[in-house]
């Protein structure tokens, strides 16, 4: 495995966890912001990001289309309950977030409980858990409690108000990009929009916000893109506001749900054999990781989007145990008691590793493709630098067959079976002779 390049007191301080201690603080701090695809919550987490990294905040009108969609009205709140009779709070948002669906119109109004009974969301299968649930595309509304705390409701009328506004505003997303030797890019990805849920949603803003840090310390090859915004509309907004430059984008990386103790997921692109599938393989088997390769499937996060036929970006997913395997999922139970600081700085950890190889990946184009270019006429069979001639002719010749601008030279070096460092050297040689010309120069190749 390379080292890791981070200076050694930031190194040090991951070893000790005080980044993973850290991050939770940062989670803790943002936990209590009621956040959703628009609004003021989501502001506030990207002001408070700011004071981490140099992020910009983006404001897109309500009203924008982008593709198929349109940017929403944008919703904010003051406050909702339900009364009961005697003027006893049932249910407050004061006390839970999630206790309002995310995008509820503004209700006002008393009303048997059987006319409201279909508006109240309970998880079943957990007394004391209130589920999160959201309207963000129907004008509905509705409340989630405990299902101890609906059993508990007698009929009879309730007082039920929701101070919710929906008006012309704007969808806001913060964007940092830190600028490499190529303007070739590396985009992460990472929602913005939950509510109170600490590992789906802060846990991949707390480890993609130091993972910014580390970059920005030190000099890249690539210039990483970081997107922190709601999840489906705003990836489907930025890919909009930037379509005419995602021909520079290499690899993309969605990051999400890394707070809770798990085994890392990574889910793969459409393809299955995009270079970033064989790259962050080889990261995870290498580091010795407990690893789960998930195969594509057209549900999940924002990968949906950056993989779409249209787009089809190289998009990968990094998540420790994904949505549909932890019970806590969009649930109460997803709170600051669930992540642990050291599975945050594990996380770091592994994905510096990532951006470390992904950094890495170097694309050849062989400029002479069709048969194989004679080595003897250009001297490329003399004997140099200590490697046998047997081998030297053999790396030229997998070079040259796999040097397609989208196999990475890393990627190369596995299939070959020798070491990187001399396909590096003889990569150099074949660049002078000529016959192969950087990729990066070039407009990204097909994904497949
Ligand atoms: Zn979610």
């Amino acid at each position: 495995m390379r080292s890791i390049r981070t200076s050694t007191d930031l190194l040090a301080l991951i070893m000790d966890n005080g980044v993973g201690q850290e991050m939770y603080q940062f989670a803790a701090d943002l936990f209590p912001i009621c956040r959703s695809i628009t609004g003021d919550g989501v502001r506030e987490t990207l002001r408070r990001m700011q004071q981490e990294v140099p992020l910009k905040i983006i404001e897109v009108p309500s009203g924008t289309d982008v593709f198929d969609w349109q940017v929403p009205l944008e919703w904010n709140i003051d406050g909702a309950y339900i009364e009961d009779a005697g003027g006893r709070r049932i249910v407050d948002f004061a006390d839970n977030n999630l206790h309002v669906v995310s995008y509820s119109v503004p209700v006002d109004a008393t009303l048997s409980l059987q006319d409201f009974d279909e508006k109240l969301y309970v998880d079943p299968r957990h007394d004391d858990w209130i589920p999160y649930r959201t309207s963000y595309y129907s004008q509905d509304w509705g409340f989630c409690l405990a299902q101890s705390v609906r059993e508990s409701m007698r009929p009879g009328d309730f007082r039920v108000k929701i101070e919710s506004r929906l008006e012309k505003g704007n969808l806001t997303y913060g964007e940092l990009l830190i600028p490499g030797q190529s303007s070739s890019e590396i985009l992460i990805y990472s929602h913005t929009c939950h509510p109170s849920l600490a590992n789906d949603n802060l846990s991949g803003l707390a480890v993609t916000i130091w993972l910014a840090k580390v970059l920005l310390g030190r000099s890249n090859r690539y210039s990483f893109r970081f997107v922190w915004g709601p999840g489906t509309i705003g990836s489907l907004t930025w890919l909009a506001n930037n379509e005419s430059m995602l021909g520079k984008v290499k690899h993309a990386l969605v990051c999400c749900l890394l707070g809770r103790p798990g085994a890392l997921h990574y889910k793969q692109t459409p393809s299955g054999v995009s270079d970033i599938d064989e790259l962050v393989a080889c990261v995870l088997k290498d580091r010795g990781e407990d690893a789960v390769l998930l195969d594509f499937e057209p549900y999940g996060y924002d990968e949906r989007q950056f993989c779409s036929p249209g787009i089809s970006l190289p998009a990968g997913r990094i998540s420790r145990l994904p949505n549909d395997q932890y019970p806590e999922y969009h649930s109460s139970a997803d709170n600051m008691d669930l992540i642990r600081s050291s599975t945050l700085g594990e996380s770091l950890d592994c994905l510096q590793a990532i951006c470390d190889e992904l950094d890495a990946s170097k694309y050849y184009l062989n400029k002479s493709p069709k048969g194989e270019p004679q080595l003897g006429k250009r001297g490329l069979y003399d004997a140099v630098g200590g490697m046998s001639p047997k081998d030297r002719q053999l790396i030229m010749l997998w070079l040259l067959n796999q040097s397609d601008g989208v196999h990475s030279i890393q990627r190369i070096a596995r299939r070959a079976e020798f070491d990187l460092d001399q396909l590096r050297s003889v990569a150099k040689e074949l660049e002078g002779a000529g016959l192969l010309m950087d990729a990066d120069t070039g407009q990204r190749g097909s994904t497949k």
